[in-house]
């Protein structure tokens, strides 16, 4: 700063990735709540290649700052720090609804902030869409198989606030599609991991490749004989694009159907780590699903989608976002 003149000189201008240059009529503007988090960060980066205008809301509950670092500044980038379950009012074309926190620990750590956010958030979400005619993506997930299968939650089980507060988004969803011509997306999301997942967010993918990079055992709980399918987060921001870009109103699977056993998983990860750690039992908690394993034959047809990621690449690209984390101390 220049008091005689008062002119501000930036010593340092900030690069961005090369976002692509759309014509306004296929620019749009995208709200993404929960946009700082794991997933919603990972889709801002896609957005913004693709040119588009995008505005993150975030609680920093389970999002950081970081993961959206390197927007900050960009002219079609906003990120503002707000709690979905509080209204909040803007002009957008689209709207991905990702806010929530999604593992055990962190949604089972405030209960009825749980269910508030995805209940309240929903509705808020909804009834901006309805105001501003946007397109909105809700964020349910159903225990196993195909859409059509109604699932079956215990209501008054510890996992109870976030899987009833997913069911109610839809009921949600669908009752402003039906009564206010809201145009919604479901998109019913399977396990997901990936690069700038929480290190300590308790989940098996992030808990089994730590442990290995520091040489401990890995924490089975139960008899590890209960599987999951998990897809690599890449893939998923594939399927929501589509998805949100599609005419197709009722729910669809996102996940990747290669079913691991949680015993058959430490494994794998106790080999791409490469390391002689050994596995140990502890108990299973409450109401742990036996299976989960999604039908995605309805994604195939409609979005033209299927995971292009082998668990065992995405797992890899995983271990390496952890080690880098680690060496640089910040985890
Ligand atoms: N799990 C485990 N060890 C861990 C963390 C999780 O055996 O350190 C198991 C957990 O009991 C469940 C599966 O791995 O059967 C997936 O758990 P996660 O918390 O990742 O997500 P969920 O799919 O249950 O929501």
């Amino acid at each position: 700063y220049d008091p005689k003149t008062h002119t501000i000189s930036y010593l340092q201008t900030r690069t961005y990735l090369p976002v692509k240059s759309l014509p306004p009529r296929e620019k749009k503007r995208i709200l993404v709540t929960g946009g700082a988090g794991f997933v919603g960060s990972h889709l801002v980066d896609r957005l913004m290649l693709m040119g588009h205008e995008v505005i993150v809301i975030d609680n920093f509950f389970t999002g950081r700052k970081n993961n959206v670092g390197h927007w900050i500044g960009h002219p079609n980038f906003e990120l503002i720090r707000h709690d979905v379950v509080d209204p909040f009012l803007i002009e957008v074309d689209q709207i991905y609804h990702l806010a929530c926190p999604a593992s055990p620990p962190h949604y089972q750590y405030n209960p009825i902030k749980t269910v508030k956010t995805s209940v309240m958030g929903t509705i808020n979400m909804l009834g901006l869409a309805k105001r501003v005619k946007a397109q909105v993506y809700g964020d349910p997930e159903e225990h196993p198989q195909a859409e059509t299968y109604w699932g079956n939650v215990n209501p008054i089980g510890p996992r109870a606030c976030y899987d009833e507060g997913k069911r109610v988004a839809e009921t949600l969803t669908y009752a402003y599609m039906n009564q206010d011509c809201v145009d919604v997306r479901v998109a019913r999301i399977f396990n997901t991991f990936g690069p700038r997942m929480n290190a300590n967010d308790g989940r098996v993918v992030s808990n089994f490749i730590m442990q290995a990079l520091k040489g401990e055992d890995l924490t089975i709980y139960g008899d590890g004989l209960q599987t999951r399918s998990f897809q690599y987060v890449h893939d998923l921001v594939d399927g929501l694009i589509l998805l949100m870009n599609a005419d197709y109103k009722e729910p669809i699977n996102l996940g990747n159907p290669d079913e691991y056993t949680i015993r058959e998983f430490a494994e794998l990860i106790i080999n791409e780590v490469n390391t002689s750690c050994k596995i140990k039992t502890l108990p299973a908690p409450k109401d742990d699903p036996k299976k989960r394993r999604p039908d995605i034959r309805r994604a195939e047809q409609i979005l033209g989608w299927k995971p292009r990621w082998p668990v065992k690449q995405g797992i890899g690209e995983t271990v390496k976002y952890f080690q880098r984390q680690l060496e640089a101390g910040l985890i």
